[in-house]
This record gives C-alpha cells, sequence and structure tokens, in this order.
C-alpha cells in the first residue's frame, strides 16, 4: 500500500510527537510504500507571518525525524515546497472543490464562529464608544469635513484596539471565556490560504496516489474531503486517482510535564533535544497526584502524570509494583520521579546521541532530503501528467 502523510515545521519534536506521529510512522515503513513530507506550505497557512525560524524548524525536524529512525532507504522522505506538482494539482483541485465543502470542514468553522464572535464584541465596543467619540470629535479644534467618515474610521480602530488589549488580558479578560471564543489569531487565519488548505492536502495525498493515509480522529474529515475531491475528478475527467482511506491507529497518549496535552505553546514538552539536566528539570518538577502531599498518603496513579510515563517507559512489573505502592502509601512522589527519569532516559539518552551525531553533519541531512524530494518529484510527475492529459491540458 502507498502510504503518504506529512508533518508541519513547528521545531524540534517532542515526546508528543513520537508517540502521536512518528512510532506509527516508523511501524509503517517496514511494511508498505511510505512517503514522508515536511509541510512547510502547510506552515504558512497559519504562521505566514514568521517565517525568519523557518528553515531552522525543518532542519530540526529532518533531524528528530532521521535520529528517531526514520529511514531514508525505505521511506521518501521529502519537503513539500520542493516538489511544486503539489502546488499544480493544488489549484487544479480548488476548481473542482465546491466552496461549500470547505467552509464545512469544521476547523474552518471553529474560525468563522469565533470571527462572527470577534465582530459581535466589536459591535459591543463600538455602541459603548459612540458617544464618546462623538463628543471627542466635537472638541478638535478644526473643521471637519466629513465628521461620519472620521467617526466611523476611529470607532473602527478604538475597537480593534479594545480587542487586542482584551487578547493581551488587559481587559476584563474572563470576557472571552464568557464568548466562548479561544485566542487563537483569528485576523490572521481569515485568509484565502487557510480556507483552502484541506485542497492542499488533497493534493499532497493524491499526487503521489496515496492510498492510506495515518491520522488521528481530528483528521477524518478531512481524509473524507480528500476522498470526495478524488471521486469528483475522476468522475469529470476519468479514472486517476485511488480514494485513500484512513488509517486510524490507537496512539498511547502522552501528558505534558503539567498534566495536560503535550504541546510547545503549553510549555510542558520534553523534547530530543533537552540535555539530561533539562529533562530532569522537567521530570522532577512534573504535576502529580495534588492529595498526596506526603510520602505516606495514598495516592492516585490514574490521574497522576508521571505513572502515565511509567506505563510508557518502565517495565510491565515495575509498573504495577509502582502503582500498588502509590495507592497504599508506601511510595513518595520524588522517589517515584526518580525512578520514572531513569527509565525515561533509557529511552532517550541513544536518540539523543544520535541526535548530535546526525546534527554534526547538517549537509548531508539537507542532502538526505533533497534526493527524496527528487524521488518524490520523479512520481509526482507522473501524475500531473496523467491529470494534464486527463483535462486536456496538454
Ligand atoms: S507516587 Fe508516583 S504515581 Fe503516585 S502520585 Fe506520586 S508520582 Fe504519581
Amino acid at each position: 500500500m502507498r502510504v503518504v502523510s506529512g508533518m508541519r515545521p513547528t521545531g524540534k519534536l517532542h515526546l508528543g510527537h513520537y508517540f502521536g506521529v512518528i512510532k506509527n510512522w516508523i511501524e509503517l515503513q517496514k511494511k508498505h510504500q511510505t512517503f514522508f513530507f515536511i509541510a512547510d506550505w502547510h506552515a504558512l497557512t497559519t504562521a505566514y507571518k514568521k517565517t525568519a525560524d523557518l528553515q531552522k524548524n525543518i532542519e530540526d525536524v529532518m533531524v528528530d525525524w532521521l535520529a528517531l529512525g526514520l529511514d531514508p532507504q525505505r521511506s521518501c522522505l521529502f519537503i513539500q515546497s520542493k516538489v511544486k506538482e503539489h502546488a499544480e494539482l493544488h489549484l487544479l483541485f480548488s476548481m473542482i472543490t465546491p466552496k461549500s465543502w470547505l467552509e464545512w470542514n469544521p476547523t474552518y468553522k471553529d474560525m468563522k464562529y469565533n470571527l462572527l464572535k470577534l465582530q459581535e464584541i466589536s459591535l459591543q465596543f463600538r455602541g459603548g464608544l459612540r458617544d464618546a467619540v462623538r463628543e471627542f470629535i466635537n472638541m478638535i479644534p478644526y473643521k471637519v469635513e466629513d465628521f461620519e467618515k472620521l467617526e466611523e474610521r476611529m470607532l473602527d480602530d478604538l475597537a480593534e484596539t479594545l480587542i487586542a488589549a482584551l487578547f493581551e488580558g488587559e481587559i476584563e479578560p474572563d470576557l472571552l471565556k464568557k464568548l466562548n471564543v479561544s485566542k487563537r489569531e483569528f485576523y490572521e487565519t481569515d485568509t484565502y490560504g487557510f480556507l483552502g488548505y484541506p485542497v492542499l492536502q488533497a493534493a499532497d495525498i493524491l499526487i503521489y496516489k496515496g492510498e492510506g493515509v495515518p491520522v488521528g480522529e481530528d483528521q477524518l474529515p478531512h481524509i473524507e474531503l480528500t476522498r470526495e475531491i478524488a471521486r469528483r475528478f475522476n468522475y469529470l475527467y476519468g479514472e486517476v486517482f485511488p480514494e485513500p482511506s484512513a488509517l486510524l491507529t490507537e496512539t498511547p497518549r502522552i501528558p505534558g510535564t503539567d498534566g495536560r496535552k503535550m504541546s510547545k505553546s503549553y510549555n510542558n514538552a520534553i523534547f530530543f533535544a533537552d540535555s539530561c539536566e533539562e529533562v530532569e528539570r522537567k521530570v522532577m518538577g512534573m504535576f502529580t497526584d495534588p492529595q498526596k502531599l506526603r510520602k505516606n498518603d495514598p495516592g492516585r496513579p490514574n490521574i497522576c502524570a508521571v505513572f502515565s510515563y511509567h506505563k510508557l517507559f518502565t517495565t510491565k512489573e515495575q509498573t504495577e509494583v509502582i502503582e500498588k505502592n502509590c495507592i497504599a502509601g508506601k511510595l513518595g512522589c520524588v522517589e517515584c520521579k526518580r525512578k520514572v527519569l531513569e527509565s525515561l532516559e533509557e529511552f532517550l539518552s541513544p536518540i539523543r546521541d544520535k541526535r548530535e551525531k546526525i546534527k554534526k553533519d547538517i549537509k548531508k541531512v539537507r542532502e538526505i532530503f533533497s534526493e527524496g524530494s527528487l524521488r518524490a518529484e520523479k512520481e509526482a510527475r507522473e501524475t500531473i501528467s496523467e491529470v494534464r492529459i486527463a483535462m486536456n491540458l496538454r
């Protein structure tokens, strides 16, 4: 089976990336023909303003992929933007994709909802400010040619400033919660690129005639859209694309050091690039059962992040003993963390060493991905020429 998947270059990878994605990819590359790409164009759908670190982030991902065991002999590892055929197919698919399919995409709907809520807040601000603005304009010691226009402009500017202040927590931060508006960068994602990113995803998969796409449940609507685009294309121009299936895999949940989802933005992640001192600092500061204050207090391992780590890194027998002793109040959290640190380091230290070695020759790493990009391009060209013929674009 042909398997295709990509990852946005958001910088150094952490344990969450490994258990959520990479571990599965490593298994897939043993059994299938696999194409894994660094989705740098996708990174621009939301972070188009922050491209200064893009190349550095791409390098970090490349180094981590290789250190974790993605094998360029088994998998085609490449950079999305190096294969321009993704863009051509994206454009052609955008011609045949009804806008409503994209507007129903749950991620887009969330964003739209946020925008509507924002407009609502903006209107509230404007309503509250109108009298003051009028009074202000009347105080201007010059002749105002167009009162209404100036009033509107001032209201726009003030409402925008107040919304920015709201997000910065400078005014009534509870208002955001009450309105159920997330702090997502709304304005920045209300773009054509963001609306169309599932079409680019469809192109990413179908340009290689991907048959399987490893995804989490939240990505299922996107795969369904890819299938619909493939069906529509085949119906209009003749059979060219397979309808890819989602390869749903159960991934163990690894919480961040504070018990929430592991994420760089929560500052709770353990990175493969972390030194052992950094890992020790993070593990020793991990959240545990808040009711277990002393060693002899009985604990609840099922709600403790440290115990989740034991389940992943410590042997089954030892984990069972830890669970029993925690519940019975015979194990202190400091000792428990020391144990988990030991198991975690057994896992991390060979990866860290490999990472350091790989990083020393970044030119070679770049070459591996350039070669992969050429291989991918060869495949992509074959598909795009079939597409051109089918659409009479010869
Ligand atoms: S003893 Fe270990 S499992 Fe129990 S609460 Fe403390 S850290 Fe968590």
